[in-house]
C-alpha cells in the first residue's frame, strides 16, 4: 500500500457529478502536482484529501491508516491556500505557532520550532509584524511556515503562487522546490499553471473532467502523451495537432481517421530553400530567447514553429514548412496515442 492511497474517489456536489473515480498511489516524499483546465476537479480533489469535502465514495488511507471519513484536524495534513488565510490581528509568531499552542505544546518547542521554520523561510526579521505589514510573498511564506511548524505527514497546496506577481511567483516556486528538497515531505499541489506544474513535480497528475487523463514524470507526460488533451495541455504554445488527413506528409499510413501532432520546436520555417510544404507567415512573436512563428499552409492548417534562431520573417511572407519526422505523434479517432509508427 502506498504512503497516500486514494481508491476510487467519487465526489458529488448535488447532481453535478466533481470527481468520478479517482485512484493514485502517492509514495512517501513524492512532490505530486494536479494539473487541469478550470472546473477539472483538482481543487475539490485535493479537499477530499484535506478533509474539507467530504468523500461520497471510494476510500483514503494514509500511512497505513483508514481516513477517509476522519475530521480534517484529525489527518496529520496541512494545507497552504492561494488566499493565505492567515489571522490579520496576530503577528506572524502568533500566525505560525497557533496550531501548536491550540494542541497545548510547550512554549519553549512552539519557540524552537517557529524559528526554525522562520529561518529556513527567510522570515526571521518578520516574526512582530502582523500580516498587514508584509508583501504578498512574505505572507505567502508565513502561510508555508504554519504548515511546516506542524510537521505534518502531507503538505497540501492549493495555487499557493496566484496572487503573487511573475517575478514573485518564479522566486516562490524556487522556495518551495528547495524546502522540498530540504524537508523531503510528501506534498500535493494544485495548479493550473502547466509551467509550475513541469518545473516543481516529481509527477504530474492531469486530471480532466473529474478524471485523471494521464500521470507520469512531467518529461514522460511531454514526450509521450498518453492523448490528445495532454499533448495540447503539456507545454506551450502547445503541439500543433491536426486532422491525419489534412497534413499527409505526416500520416506516414496511419490512416485518414485520427490526427497528427508534432511540437513547434519540430517544425521548422525558411523563407528561401524552396522544400517542404509552402506557407504563409500569419504573425511572429520574437521573444529573445526564441522566436515563435505561426504560418497557415495552403489549406489553411495553421502551425506554429519555436526556434532559438531570430528571423527575418514578417506576416505575410512566403515561407516553407519542415517537420522532424522522427518527432511526429499519432492519435486515433478517439484522440488516444498509437505507438511511434504504428498504423490505424
Ligand atoms: P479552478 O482551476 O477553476 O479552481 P478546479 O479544477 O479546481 O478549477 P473545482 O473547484 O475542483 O475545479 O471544481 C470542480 C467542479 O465542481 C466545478 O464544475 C465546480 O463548479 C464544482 N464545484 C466545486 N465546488 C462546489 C460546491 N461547493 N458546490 C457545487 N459545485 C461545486
Amino acid at each position: 500500500m502506498a504512503y497516500l492511497q486514494l481508491s476510487n474517489i467519487e465526489k458529488y456536489f448535488g447532481d453535478h457529478h466533481a470527481i468520478k473515480g479517482i485512484d493514485l498511489a502517492i509514495e512517501k516524499g513524492e512532490f505530486v502536482v494536479f494539473v487541469g483546465p478550470s472546473g477539472c476537479g483538482k481543487s475539490t480533489l485535493l479537499r477530499l484529501i484535506a478533509g474539507l469535502e467530504t468523500i461520497d465514495k471510494g476510500s483514503l488511507q494514509l500511512d497505513g491508516r483508514d481516513i477517509t471519513h476522519l475530521a480534517s484536524s484529525q489527518r496529520d495534513l496541512a494545507m497552504v491556500f492561494q488566499s493565505y488565510a492567515l489571522y490579520p490581528h496576530m503577528t506572524v509568531f502568533e500566525n505560525m505557532s497557533f496550531a501548536l499552542k491550540l494542541a497545548g505544546v510547550e512554549h519553549a518547542t512552539i519557540r524552537a520550532k517557529v524559528e526554525k521554520a522562520a529561518a529556513i523561510l527567510d522570515l526571521g526579521p518578520y516574526l512582530a509584524r502582523t500580516p498587514r505589514e508584509l508583501s504578498g510573498g512574505q505572507r505567502q511564506r508565513v502561510a508555508i511556515g504554519r504548515a511546516i511548524v506542524r510537521a505534518p505527514k502531507v503538505f497540501l497546496f492549493d495555487e499557493p503562487l496566484s496572487n503573487l506577481d511573475a517575478a514573485l511567483r518564479v522566486q516562490t516556486r524556487i522556495e518551495i522546490a528547495r524546502l522540498h528538497r530540504e524537508l523531503g515531505a510528501t506534498t500535493i499541489y494544485v495548479t493550473h499553471d502547466q509551467v509550475e506544474a513541469m518545473t516543481l513535480a516529481d509527477r504530474v497528475v492531469v486530471l480532466r473532467d473529474g478524471r485523471v487523463e494521464q500521470h507520469g514524470t512531467p518529461l514522460e507526460l511531454y514526450d509521450h502523451p498518453a492523448n490528445r488533451f495532454v499533448a495540447q495541455f503539456i507545454g506551450t504554445p502547445s503541439m500543433n495537432v491536426v486532422a491525419a488527413k489534412a497534413l499527409p506528409a505526416l500520416a506516414n499510413g496511419s490512416g485518414d481517421a485520427g490526427f497528427v501532432g508534432i511540437r513547434p520546436e519540430h517544425v521548422h520555417l525558411n523563407g528561401h530553400a524552396q522544400a517542404g510544404l509552402p506557407a504563409t507567415v500569419d504573425m511572429v512573436e520574437s521573444l529573445g530567447v526564441e522566436t515563435l512563428i505561426y504560418a497557415r499552409l495552403e489549406n489553411d492548417v495553421q502551425i506554429v514553429s519555436r526556434g532559438s534562431e531570430r528571423t527575418q520573417l514578417h506576416p505575410g511572407d512566403r515561407t516553407w514548412v519542415t517537420f522532424d519526422p522522427d518527432s511526429v505523434h499519432h492519435f486515433d479517432q478517439a484522440g488516444n496515442a498509437e505507438a511511434a509508427g504504428a498504423s490505424a
